[in-house]
């Protein structure tokens, strides 16, 4: 099928600057017998035109009251939801469903197509309630939309005649009926075998290529892991995606900690972050930009020996070996850097709860240890 066939090429919509889903502050109370219950707490979460995200956590972590904020099928208690430059929080009940149409295709995981008009009649229908398309050409799109998920053939059977699989591809052809740019999905293959998780994946893989923006929410960390961005949620909190990329074997609760603890430091580029022979009391995780790590060496020019990335950490040689930098820490000409700092106080405490996460972090600081020595001209 040809790209030309969504109108819109989402990677170029301008957006002025802003991310296509924002979410700032957001939290949501829900009333219960027992009193209020916090089921967001604080979320900040910014996901851009094009990108595939992948949303996990535990049963009852929140991740389907989030989606509800970003869908406007429920409101935040406190915060702003921005989605395609619209303020979700601030949209009426009567603009809401027709902008919801117009904006966000919704996949649910027991698929709730309607069970007693047809497939194409299922698929035709957000096209006539948001008349996004002209009376006639709406049949047509409805059976481009079945070709793309290649269930054509099965156009005039009602929905409870097909396999879960097959229901889950119409409803994600529903989802497109009125080409919108977001598509938004909450387990749609929690309720599928793996071959069949597989296809409908294959398909937001093929979506995500012609430039929508894909948010799902899975217990299959084999899948999340193919999206391009993770993010975890743990008692109603994001836990930084960073901090999980660098110590990956802590637990969710333990990376909620280990986020809440880290103080973001920013850098203008070329800023000097520290310099080698002071004292080493901090470890630092990089979420934006680039450091370079520059060593001294005896009668030669200082050499930058390495660039770190987001997602990438310095200071944990120090941690296990004597607690004087032994390098210095720069954020490169490329632009500015933010960086994560966690004090050795709280990094030791992090690490007495996870023996895996010391060994990973110990076995990384040798490795640099000899990188270092080796940089020197000292041999190891
Ligand atoms: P998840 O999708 O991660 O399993 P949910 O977002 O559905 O989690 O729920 C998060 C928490 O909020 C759970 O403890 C759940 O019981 C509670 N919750 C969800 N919806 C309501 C509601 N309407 N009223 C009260 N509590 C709710
Ligand atoms: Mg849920």
């Amino acid at each position: 099928m040809a790209i030309s066939f969504f109108k819109q090429k989402n990677n170029d919509v301008q957006l002025d600057g802003r991310p296509i889903i924002d979410l700032r502050e957001v939290n949501k109370y829900y009333k219960t017998a027992v009193g209020d219950y916090h089921a967001l707490e604080n979320v900040d979460l910014q996901i851009n035109a094009g990108e595939f995200v992948s949303i996990i956590g535990k049963s009852g972590s929140g991740k389907t009251t989030l989606l509800n904020m970003i869908t406007g099928i429920d409101r935040p208690t406190t915060g702003e939801v921005w989605v395609n430059s619209t303020g979700v929080h601030e949209l009426n009940e009567n603009k809401m469903a027709r902008w919801r149409g117009r904006n966000l295709g919704i996949v649910f995981q027991f698929f709730q197509l309607l069970p007693m008009i047809s497939v194409i009649e299922n698929i035709m229908l957000p096209m006539d309630f948001c008349r996004t398309y002209p009376i006639h050409e709406r049949r047509k799109r409805a059976m481009e939309l079945l070709e793309l998920v290649e269930l054509a053939d099965h156009a005039h059977k009602l929905p409870t005649a097909l396999s879960g699989g097959q229901q889950q591809r119409v409803a994600i052809a529903r989802a497109l009926a009125n080409d919108p740019p977001v598509v938004i999905a909450d387990e749609p293959t929690g309720n599928l075998d793996s071959k069949t998780a597989e296809s409908v994946f294959a398909l937001f893989n093929d979506l995500v290529a012609k430039g929508k923006t894909i948010i799902i929410v899975t217990h299959d960390s084999g899948l999340a892991k193919r999206t391009h961005r993770t993010a975890l949620i743990a008692d109603g909190e994001i836990v930084n995606e960073y901090v999980a990329k660098v110590m990956p074997t802590l637990t969710p609760s333990q990376l909620l900690q280990a986020t809440k603890t880290a103080k973001q430091h920013t850098y203008e580029a070329g800023a000097m972050i520290l310099s080698e022979g002071t004292n080493a009391d901090t470890f630092y995780i990089v979420s934006k930009g680039t450091v370079e790590v520059i060593l001294p060496r005896p009668n030669q020019s200082d050499v930058i020996a390495l660039q770190l990335g987001p997602g990438k950490c310095f200071g944990e040689l120090e941690f296990f070996h004597e607690k004087k930098h032994r390098a210095s820490i720069r954020a490169s000409e490329a632009g500015p850097v933010e960086v994560l700092a966690i004090g050795y106080d709280q990094l030791s405490g992090l690490l007495e709860q996870s023996e895996a996460t010391q060994e990973a972090l110990r076995q990384m600081a040798n490795k640099h240890n000899g990188e270092n020595l080796s940089w020197r001209g000292v041999s190891s």
